[in-house]
């Protein structure tokens, strides 16, 4: 199927009121095992590469094309997205090298820059045709808009997305970036009202520190586009550790990227099953 747009895998999952897995690329071998899960469930997949990690290579060009070409090959829909771009010049970058949707995230700026400066991209990125996500943060602080106890508020939701012109909007419901244990509680009474209150999609930021159960709840509740990279590097980095642990003559790179590589595709395929089995059914017809 090769590469499509974010916004047409989005837009399916929150019609039919099932989730997609939007997962983070960090280097080919990511790329390479999201795409494998892909196929494994037979399930589209958005790839997303974040600033941090384009700033790790230096520039997002390589990655950004190396993961371009993984996706192009794919038998199944994938689309790479840009996450978590708090520089505009990212954004227009990603938008030239031929990304179909892109995250800016302003949520750690003052509400009302926040609103500005996200409307400004929002248009460059409109005018090409391109997908744009964005994150309200009403409180600052470490973890911006998803540190735990933080919550965006329905009405204040509405009016960013009318002021700023996002096709889809990371909410802060209860969940917190980079936890390495699933134990975080989502506000499922709060993702309805936002699901109800915004024209567009609702993003899960953070889903690596929420259970399987807690996460089909949540899309259930209304949550469409569920983010996961920390959870799935744990997979990649253990399959590594334990691989270099009994093989300490060992030397070549393949031999522990690839148990780690089949390690990150077997979850992630689970977790798309997981994701596009949670809803739809509970859809009134
Ligand atoms: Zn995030």
């Amino acid at each position: 199927m090769t590469l499509v747009s974010a916004h047409d895998l989005v837009s399916t999952a929150a019609a039919a009121g099932t989730g997609i897995g939007a997962f983070n690329v960090i280097h080919l071998e990511t790329a390479e095992g999201l795409v494998r899960a892909s196929e494994l469930a037979g399930l589209p997949v958005i790839l997303q590469i974040s600033q941090n990690c384009a700033d790790y290579h230096g520039g997002l060009e390589p990655i950004a094309l190396a993961t371009l070409a993984v996706a192009r090959r794919a038998q199944t829909p994938v689309a790479v997205h840009l996450d978590h771009a708090e520089r505009p010049e990212l954004v227009d970058e990603a938008i030239a090298l031929g990304f179909g949707s892109v995250m800016f995230d302003g949520g750690a700026l003052p509400y009302d820059e926040n609103v500005a400066l996200t409307a400004e991209v929002a248009a460059r990125a409109r005018a090409a045709g391109v997908f744009i996500e964005g994150e309200l943060g009403e409180v600052g602080g470490k973890d911006g808009a998803h540190a735990p106890g933080v919550r965006t508020d329905p009405d204040e939701a509405r009016a960013f997305v009318a002021a700023t012109g996002v096709d889809a909007l990371a909410v802060a419901v209860g969940s917190s970036h980079a936890m390495t244990d699933r134990t975080a509680s989502l506000d499922l009474e709060l993702i309805a009202r936002l699901r109800e209150a915004l024209p567009v999609p609702l993003v899960l930021h953070g889903s690596s520190g929420v259970a399987d159960d807690e996460i089909a709840a949540a899309v259930r509740a209304g949550m469409t586009k569920i983010n996961v990279s920390t959870h799935l590097n744990g997979f990649f980095t253990r399959a590594i550790r334990e691989k270099l642990a009994a093989d300490a003559t060992l030397v070549d790179s393949r031999k522990y990227l690839t148990p780690a590589r089949d390690a990150l595709a077997a979850e992630a395929a689970r977790l798309l099953c997981l994701f596009a089995a949670a809803g739809g059914d509970t859809v009134a017809g």
